[in-house]
């Protein structure tokens, strides 16, 4: 018997190509794709931005609108529901325009409490609306967290009650945090729940991630590696004990990349399209069409390392700072692309001043370059202090690129270190967080890059061959729906 097709509502706080500021949403518009081309029905529900672009909010159709209680008192608040379709996902905006009119999505965690409390109801009360009740609530990040709590409470008894709810952590270093009296007045949810096993943090807050993760019938984040790093005290952000405590819903599914984005044959941004046949020759020429644009001495033979990255201290550029001149030789180039922390803008703007010619510190977001980065450097470099998923590691083997990364999170997961005696692995990887161990993870690569160079060029095949498509991953996520329902 052909299994059952199962419905699936996407909750979360950012969806591209409507709404995008970090990995998240690359998900939300990526996975439910992938889990369409399973098989499966999917609605993405997210807020109604004043930021979605006009292009968009002209494509959208009005579905209906309701008044809903939501604070302690009983406070009314208008939800109205656009909707629109694209590839076979069907996307429904709540819009308030009292919660969603301001600039960004994020405007600081005073005024996006009330807004994602409402949101998370909204959600549900739209589906109820909708008629359309999936067999998952499959929820993202804290903005969402209040989801898998009015589910088996507030909407307990009515249709939507029946689903079953996931929860992801795409970046558990955003909780949700506030006076317990805050939100217990925004959720209007009972007293019971701010107790300590649900939203209580200390005696005087409350952490809406917490309260999901306690009340989602499964938890998952985007790695196998940082499921388990998040349960101990020095990755868990203060809710490692909760999370321990309910490992067993606790899982990792790596994220994958949409590989029509980033298809190194079809980008148009790069001077010398490729694919494995011709990667080796092409790769020379980007090279130098980027040294060309970029000021850098143009030579081919050069050891070109990019690194494109928030500039954070998440990403690990204190090692990177720590060991400049060390990672230079006269065979060497670095081109970094980021925006962030001054501190690291500074550093970098000044090693491109002391090396000019072999240092090009790109300090902005610049899509286009990115793309050119990726095709024409010979190693990536990504030693971050952690790294739930990660997805400039994947992007840089889908192009060839050979990544030099710290084992933590989805990087320990998604590359494996060169092996010599065997021939195998996709990159260069170095365990504990220390300068020195980046620079050797370093010279070890370029070692094998200017000493075995037919080695290197077939890591850089291996690199090209490997599935880093959401194929896999969105099949993972359907087993978990499938467990998740089974017996409903
Ligand atoms: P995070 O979400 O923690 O920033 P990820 O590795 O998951 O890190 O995703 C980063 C994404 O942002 C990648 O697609 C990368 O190419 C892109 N990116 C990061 N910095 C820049 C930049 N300065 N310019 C262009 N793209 C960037």
């Amino acid at each position: 018997m052909p299994d059952k097709k199962l419905n699936i509502a996407f909750i979360g706080s950012e969806c591209y190509p409507f709404v995008k500021t970090g990995g998240l949403g690359d998900v939300m518009y990526a996975l439910p794709r992938a889990l369409t081309r399973l098989g499966c029905g999917v609605r993405v529900l997210m807020p109604m931005y004043n930021c979605i672009p006009q292009k968009f909010k002209d494509g959208m159709t009005y579905r209906g609108s309701f008044m809903m209680d939501q604070c302690q008192d009983g406070r009314q608040f208008y939800v109205g529901i656009m909707e629109t379709e694209l590839d076979g996902v069907i996307y429904d905006f709540i819009d308030n325009k009292e919660f969603f009119d301001w600039g960004n999505p994020y405007t600081g965690l005073w005024e996006d409490i009330p807004k994602y409390c409402y949101f998370s109801k909204a959600a549900l009360a739209a589906l109820n609306y909708l008629e359309w009740i999936p067999d998952v609530v499959h929820c993202h990040d804290w903005q969402a967290g209040l989801v898998p709590v009015y589910l088996r409470t507030r909407f307990a008894g009515t249709p939507i009650g029946a689903a079953r709810s996931v929860l992801t952590i795409h970046n558990l270093r955003f909780q949700g945090i506030c006076g317990i009296q805050h939100l217990k007045y925004w959720s209007g949810l009972p007293d019971y729940l701010f107790d300590y096993p649900v939203f209580k943090q200390n005696e005087d807050e409350a952490n809406m991630f917490k309260g999901g993760l306690a009340y989602a019938d499964r938890v998952t984040t985007v790695s196998e590696t940082y499921a388990r790093e998040i349960q101990t005290g020095f990755y868990g952000e203060g809710l490692d004990g909760h999370l321990y405590y309910h490992r067993a819903k606790l899982s990792g599914i790596v994220n994958g990349i949409d590989v029509e984005q980033w298809d190194s044959a079809a980008d148009k941004l790069l001077v010398a399209p490729y694919d494995a046949s011709n990667v080796l020759q092409a790769k020379r020429e980007n090279k130098r069409a980027l040294q060309d644009q970029l000021g850098l001495e143009i030579d081919d033979g050069k050891f070109v390392i990019g690194l494109i990255s928030r500039l954070t201290d998440q990403k690990g550029l204190d090692l990177v700072n720590a060991v400049f001149p060390e990672l230079l030789d006269e065979n060497t180039q670095i081109v970094i692309l980021g925006t962030g922390d001054p501190r690291y803008e500074g550093a970098f703007r000044y090693y491109e001043s002391v090396n000019k010619g072999q240092v090009c510190a790109f300090i902005s977001y610049n899509e286009a370059l990115a793309h050119r980065i990726y095709a024409s450097s010979d190693a990536l470099l990504v030693p971050s202090l952690f790294e739930p998923c990660g997805l400039t590691q994947l992007i840089a083997m889908r192009y060839g690129t050979v990544p030099v990364v710290r084992e933590t999170g989805g990087l320990k997961d998604t590359v494996a270190p060169y092996d010599i005696t065997t021939d195998g692995g996709n990159g260069f990887t170095f365990d504990r967080y220390e300068a020195g161990l980046l620079s050797d993870a370093v010279h070890r690569a370029r070692d094998v890059y200017t000493n075995d160079r037919p080695a290197w060029d077939r890591m850089v095949l291996r690199d090209m061959a490997k599935d880093v498509s959401w194929t896999v991953s969105a099949e993972k996520y359907l087993d978990l729906y499938r467990e998740v329902t089974e017996g409903k």
